[in-house]
């Protein structure tokens, strides 16, 4: 992945447009908002993409634009957190694909917002085996293809994984999202001996359709909403942001215009943490 700068080798090098000519993106929850939005950025940039994803129309769509812009894309129908079907997965891409230099381990779910009292262990299982678990199991099946290379690896947390209000009936999501965090750091300092860097990111508000399947409480409802994403909540913003501008970001993680970063968090929330 390290490509000279110097004069002599400007010939060689992708233009900037082009700068992940030839290589393999792996993305998780590919078919919707942040993870649809980057596979598409990943794609226009010049990799290959193996979208992974539970069995959706909106996946198929992916599939046929990025195949639209002359790349190779193929779908792998999969829950992140089955081990089993993950491990296949994954080697089914790397062996269609011929290599993995880029893992976006995006997938997540809001799962159940309810008061801790009324939180069922299932609906807690669940979150934490998606939004964590699955992560685990992205990564963990994928350093394998990564190590002779290097490569970069992006994982979406949220600012929910460490913000001091996380909002009302969030505890589970909330402690998926921080354990992300501390696994994209403990993975960064193991896998720096390959050549891989591992960054997270942490998005504030996005608009994209994780809202759909959330179930919650109608406590949670009256309580949450007007706290946590009040109108006009992120100063940057007049409401949320764009699954675009969160792709963009990861664009940058993902090439080696940040060759030097790894083991960061990076907030792209337009300061709502800060409010
Ligand atoms: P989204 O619902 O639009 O997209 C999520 C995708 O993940 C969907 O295509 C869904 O089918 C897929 N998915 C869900 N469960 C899966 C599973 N078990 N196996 C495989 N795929 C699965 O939501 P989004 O907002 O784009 O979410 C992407 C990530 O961004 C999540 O990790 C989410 O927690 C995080 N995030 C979102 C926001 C936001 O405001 N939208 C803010 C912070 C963090």
């Amino acid at each position: 992945m390290n490509q000279k700068l110097d004069d002599k080798d400007q010939g060689s090098t992708p233009t900037e447009e082009l700068i992940l000519a030839g290589m393999t993106a792996l993305v998780t929850g590919a078919g919707s908002g942040i993870g649809r939005a980057s596979a598409l950025k990943l794609a226009r940039a010049g990799a290959n993409v193996c979208l992974l994803d539970l069995i959706d129309e909106r996946t198929a769509d992916v599939e046929e634009e990025i195949r639209g812009m002359g790349r190779q894309a193929e779908f792998y129908d999969v829950d992140v957190s089955d081990p089993v079907r993950m491990e296949r997965a994954i080697r089914a891409a790397a062996d269609r694909f011929g290599r993995l230099d880029i893992v976006f381990a995006n997938a997540g779910i809001n799962g159940t917002l309810a008061p801790i009292e009324d939180l069922t262990p299932e609906a807690w299982d669940d979150t934490l085996a998606i939004n964590l678990k699955g992560t685990f199991l992205t990564v963990k099946n994928a350093v394998p293809y990564m190590k002779a290379k290097g490569g970069s690896i992006v994982v979406t947390s949220s600012i929910n994984g460490n913000r001091k209000f996380s909002g009302f009936g969030m505890s589970a999501y909330s402690s998926s999202k921080a354990g992300q965090v501390a696994f994209a750091k403990m993975a960064a300092l193991e896998l720096a001996r390959y050549r891989i860097r591992v960054n997270v990111i942490c998005p504030g508000g996005i608009e994209t359709n994780i809202g759909e399947n959330t179930k919650s409480s109608k406590e949670v409802d009256k309580i949450r909403i007007p706290v946590v994403y009040p109108e006009g909540s992120q100063p940057l913003e007049h409401g949320q942001g764009r699954p675009e501008q969160v792709a963009d970001l990861v664009w940058f993680l993902a090439s080696d215009r940040s060759s030097h970063i790894t083991g960061t968090e990076i907030y792209i929330d337009g300061a709502e943490t800060l409010l």
